[in-house]
């Protein structure tokens, strides 16, 4: 394959450190002479009315906070570089990146679709929908519960785009999301070249038509796809980080359609896409069986007990309940620490009983193991909140009044609850201290779901 090509299918739609480029210099600047590669600086300086302010030409970030100051040896001069994406390699004022101009990469348009499942008429209808708005380039919200099949709903609209030529991206702020994603994808379109991108993943294609990606490596990217599907789009980091939201924007190509789908999209979201989108709602589960309701029972000084090495009564009670039965169970904190205190008290009822948090490299074969019924139940922090399916899972949160267990959080945790048939209902217990809004929201937004009421 020539250079040229090679150096195509490398940089179309990234946005690339130049010392970094896996190709000989001569020919980058060859490249950069016949007008295929554009150069940028990293990191410049624009003047604004309260002097000068930086800005990181990769991930767009002007904020002065992330922006580090200092002696450098490269160029010999004071020069500033960017914390804000420092994880995808270092930005400063003197680096230089770059991004392709020349011509576009054809795609493959014959790709074959393998998924044998079949679309409630709700879900076929939504799926209509999005595609409808993916043909004529409008952004679309699909608002569809927890268990509501969300996945198989971009399938269509996903394949329509791999059929125009097109290049899209999936994009999830948490890897958990991608990986869950990567083999549902692969499987349905068997002949596409995908890849999956995340810290630490190994690359090795560069010219994957179907992207899936945190919403952190579209940092690396500029107008690069022609449709986005943001998946869980309420998940922190993303809500929470205006760059993150910038790099979704600044990956696809201008005038290229953003799509959202999330069980708890936030007012802000709704707002946006009834304004100037189209929305879907999915109120229904796939099962057609209503969402799980919370219900909140009292737990004074849960904290203090667990200090004292005492499971609270209605806890243990609630425990030894699920174990007899048999019944797999999650048990939601607020605290690692205080997970990690009451640990040892749970394997005094069951040595098998674990704790699962976002550090521990092996949760995944964990809540394998749950699936399996090779371990009752797991303890865990919000890092379980979404994107898992357990047959039969029973679930408590304690300290549900905590900050942590906001609105969103809360309907997805009971999205965990009942989700596959035959065990389409469920236990959902808030543990509590106090009841506060985020739960009476919770279980009224729940309420309206399933009486059909959203958005009516
Ligand atoms: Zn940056
Ligand atoms: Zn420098």
């Amino acid at each position: 394959m020539a250079v040229y090509e090679e150096i195509q299918q490398f940089l179309a739609g990234r946005i690339w450190l130049r010392h970094v480029m896996p190709f000989p210099t001569e020919k980058i600047d060859e490249a950069i002479d016949q007008g295929w590669i554009q150069t940028m600086k990293g990191v410049i300086e624009k003047p604004t009315w309260h002097g000068k302010q930086y800005q990181c030409n990769r991930c767009l970030n002007e904020n002065p906070s992330p922006f580090t100051i200092f002696q450098c040896a490269q160029c010999e001069t004071t020069c500033a570089y960017c914390r804000n994406c420092l994880k995808m390699g270092r930005v400063s004022s003197c680096s230089e990146l770059l991004v392709w101009t020349g011509q576009a990469p054809a795609y493959p348009t014959d790709h074959r679709m393998n998924w044998q499942g079949n679309l409630t008429p709700s879900q076929e209808k939504a799926t209509n929908e999005l595609l409808d708005s993916t043909k004529q380039g409008i952004s679309h919200l699909l608002y569809a519960v927890c268990g509501s099949g969300k996945t198989e709903m971009l399938f269509q609209p996903i394949h329509y785009l791999l059929n125009e030529g097109k290049r899209v991206c999936l994009a999830a702020p948490r890897v958990d999301v991608i990986l869950e994603l990567l083999p549902r994808l692969q499987a349905a379109f068997p002949d596409t070249v995908i890849e999956a991108l995340y810290g630490g993943a190994e690359v090795e294609r560069f010219d994957a038509q179907l992207i899936l990606a945190t919403t952190h490596q579209l940092y690396r990217f500029h107008e690069a796809f022609d449709a986005i599907f943001v998946d869980e789009a309420d998940a922190f980091p993303y809500t929470a980080d205006e760059t993150l939201q910038r790099a979704v924007k600044k990956a696809v190509k201008p005038s290229a359609p953003i799509h959202f789908v999330t069980a708890t999209p936030s007012a802000q979201l709704l707002a946006m896409n009834k304004k100037q989108g189209n929305i879907s709602i999915l109120a229904r589960r796939y099962h057609g069986k209503p969402l799980p309701e919370p219900r909140n029972e009292t737990l004074w000084n849960y904290e203090k007990q667990l200090k004292k090495k005492r499971i609270p009564k209605k806890l243990l009670q609630w425990t030894k309940e699920r174990l007899e039965n048999q019944q797999p169970f999650l048990i939601f904190f607020h605290q690692i620490e205080l997970m990690e205190i009451a640990e040892p008290l749970f394997q005094q009822l069951d040595e098998r009983i674990c704790a699962v948090h976002a550090e521990h490299a092996d949760r995944k074969e964990r809540v394998q193991m749950l699936r399996k019924k090779e371990i009752p139940g797991l303890l865990t922090t919000t890092i379980l909140e979404r994107g898992i399916t357990i047959p039969n899972v029973q679930v408590a949160v304690v300290g549900a009044e905590q900050t942590i267990f906001n609105k969103g959080a809360l309907i997805q945790i009971g999205g965990r609850v009942g989700r596959s048939v035959p065990h389409t209902a469920g236990d959902f217990v808030l543990f509590h201290q106090g009841i506060t809004n985020a739960m009476d929201e919770a279980k009224r937004e729940i309420r309206k779901l399933n009486k059909q009421e959203i958005l009516q």
